[in-house]
């Protein structure tokens, strides 16, 4: 337990410098991409301007990310409905779910589970599992999200995809920073997520075969009223 608990708090103090590195670095790109592009009608090899700009998109795409996690005084944990969160996560990706030809199914037997928890870095992490999910099915498929009670104390959510799953051997390096089996991937979702979940003093899980990929992130219930 003792080097568990090292562990996350290395993972925190870590998170939080990458969340400063990436707030400080965006201000002066923002400014350079502005600049860039007053200087488009300027040039005359375009060649070298798209491939300017796309690299200043990567690099705003991995700022986004890593901003997400968040200056602890940044961080408002508040007792929040777990069934409405899934439900506004479920709403937020569905456009792009629908457009990939995937299906997204919410079993759920329990509409008054309460979380202590920083609603937009919960929804985050659902939104990064469920991006994952609808990246690992080129040709559609279904995901379902399931609700469960375990005890009294705490709770579990399961996503399962029926996506092209995760090899054994790629499995233990899933949640490294920068892991990624995507061109355009950042490889920092996972891990993100997992950061974030310890936060809130729960858990993640994940497995895979051939059917597809299941995560179970365990939480716990805020009884008290
Ligand atoms: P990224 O999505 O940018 O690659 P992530 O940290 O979100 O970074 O995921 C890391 C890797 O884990 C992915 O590149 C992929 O190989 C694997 N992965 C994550 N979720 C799934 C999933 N649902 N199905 C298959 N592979 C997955
Ligand atoms: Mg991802």
């Amino acid at each position: 337990t003792q080097e568990l608990l090292l562990n996350s708090e290395k993972l925190t103090i870590a998170g939080q410098l990458a969340a400063g590195i990436a707030h400080e670095v965006r201000n002066p790109l923002t400014a350079i991409k502005g600049f860039l592009q007053l200087m488009e009608a300027q040039l005359n090899n375009k060649t070298y301007f798209s491939i300017i700009q796309s690299e200043m998109d990567r690099i705003e795409l991995i700022l986004s990310e890593l901003l997400i996690l968040a200056k602890p005084q940044d961080l408002k944990f508040e007792r929040e409905n777990l069934s409405s969160l899934i439900e506004e996560v479920k709403t937020l990706i569905d456009t792009q779910a629908i457009m990939n030809n995937v299906q997204i199914y919410i079993l759920n037997e329990y509409q008054d589970l309460v979380v202590k928890c920083d609603r937009n870095q919960l929804k985050q992490v659902f939104i990064n599992f469920l991006k994952n999910a609808i990246e690992a099915m080129p040709e559609g498929g279904i995901v379902t999200i399931e609700i469960k009670k375990l005890g009294t104390n705490k709770l579990k959510i399961f996503f399962k995809d029926t996506g092209i799953g995760i090899p054994q051997s790629i499995l233990k390096r899933i949640g490294e920073p920068f892991f990624t089996t995507k061109e355009n991937g950042t490889g920092l979702g996972i891990m993100i997520s997992k950061q974030i979940i310890e936060n809130h003093n729960g858990t993640v899980h994940f497995w895979s075969d051939k059917k597809g990929t299941m995560i179970e992130v365990i939480l716990p219930i805020d009884n008290k009223q």
